[in-house]
């Protein structure tokens, strides 16, 4: 058992369990340990539980809790909406997705694309915006499925996910969102945005491992990935009862807490670029100019090394990170950035800040008294001046 760091922001990658999550979960990891679909008193009692998890998740969503299928994370529900899509309209087989998803959905769609399945992915501008008119031109016929990010989770850019949920029903296919880095950062509203599914992981917003959602709009008979007569037949397999428990409360704390800490993390956020702009002003924040989620901030810091930057900062007690903890991992430089037309050497001299509800003004100032020295020692020495020297 390690110790937790001093200064945790690497909240995208994942976020430390609210004791009140803790304290939910544990009944049932040991008296109440009853299969939900047991017909006995102990699991129906499991079975109650489970509905008010639901009901809570559904009203961080603006959703029926009849809508919510809980799964293993977002991975599981991102691959069970884009198989789910294509057996759901035979005759259709196109994908349109974007250049900047996670992992989890470029990974499936480049398999689905080695089986044959056509796929259309949608780039993005240098602020890491999406085109809707591109999102229109890409639509064909036989479109089956568009599944687009609500939140990147390198840069917390917004997509215009109603406009383009609505783009899509126009068009009769189906829309998914991956919102794992959006629900409980922004508020949801699934009454106000027409998508046909979302999916989220619960481990983004002070939940459990291993525990996730996919939302699916009521009157779609989403085809399942793992058959069985749990969650209604779209998700077979005993559920995870703890986590799904843990889940439920995550989501209500993330309700209660939600218009206080968008403002909270904002000013933060914006602490923390004012303050690295002030000592290096050749810094630059991506997607700063366009819609974000307040609490990621993806810092290039010129043509520094940022896994230099990272080890520094760890032994200091503060951790955050290049990007996506699932990327391939090594210095790759990002999908993301790259794909906003940052060079490799941009990319790689970026680091992502991300920020919880743990995350205190101490936090962000610690930083910014520990940045500038740690900047400066990673600067060449005088004879091998780097651009990065010319810009303190
Ligand atoms: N989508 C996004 C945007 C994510 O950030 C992540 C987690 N990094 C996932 C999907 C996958 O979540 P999980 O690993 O919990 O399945």
């Amino acid at each position: 058992m390690t110790t937790a760091p001093a200064i945790y922001l690497d909240h995208n990658a994942t976020t430390p369990l609210a004791p009140e999550v803790l304290a939910a979960m544990l009944p049932f990891l040991q008296k109440g340990f009853a299969n939900p679909s047991s017909p006995s008193g102990p699991g129906g009692r499991v079975k109650t539980a489970m509905g008010e998890a639901r009901k809570a998740v559904a009203a961080l969503l603006g959703a029926d809790p009849a809508e919510i299928v809980f799964t293993s994370g977002a991975t599981e529900s991102n691959h069970t909406a884009i198989l789910g899509a294509l057996s759901a309209a035979p005759g259709k087989r196109h994908i349109i997705t974007s250049i900047v998803e996670h992992p989890s959905i470029l990974l499936m769609c480049r398999h689905l694309e080695g089986l044959g399945v056509p796929v259309t992915y949608l780039p993005v501008d240098r602020h890491g915006a999406l085109d809707l008119d591109g999102l229109k031109a890409a639509m064909r016929p036989d479109t089956a499925l568009v599944s687009l990010m609500w939140a990147n989770n390198e840069t917390g850019v917004l997509f215009p996910i109603a406009e383009a949920a609505a783009i899509v029903r126009a068009h009769g296919a189906l829309f998914h969102t991956d919102a794992t880095q959006a629900v409980g950062k922004l508020p949801i509203d699934l009454c106000e945005v027409p998508v046909d599914m979302l999916s989220f992981s619960g481990h983004k917003l002070h939940g459990p491992k291993g525990v996730g959602v996919l939302y699916v709009r009521k009157g779609y008979a989403l085809p399942p990935l793992f058959h069985g007569h749990q969650e209604r037949g779209r998700r077979g397999g005993t559920e995870n009862v703890p986590a799904i428990i843990g889940l439920g409360v995550a989501c209500r704390l993330a309700q209660t807490a939600m218009s206080h800490e968008l403002m909270r993390m904002g000013a933060l956020r914006d602490r923390l670029e004012e303050g690295i702009l002030a000592f290096m002003p050749c810094a630059r924040i991506h997607g700063q100019d366009v819609p974000r989620v307040p609490n990621t901030s993806n810092v290039g810091f010129a043509t520094l090394d940022a896994e230099a930057i990272l080890h520094r900062l760890e032994r200091e007690g503060v951790i955050a990170a290049t990007g996506a903890a699932c990327a391939a991992g090594g210095n790759e430089p990002s999908h993301v950035l790259m794909a906003m037309g940052r060079t490799q050497e941009e990319a790689l001299a970026s680091i992502r800040f991300s920020l919880g509800r743990d995350t205190s003004e101490a936090d962000i100032d610690r930083l910014l008294e520990l940045l500038p020295s740690v900047l400066l020692d990673m600067v060449e020495p005088p004879g091998s001046k780097t651009k990065a020297s010319a810009c303190f």
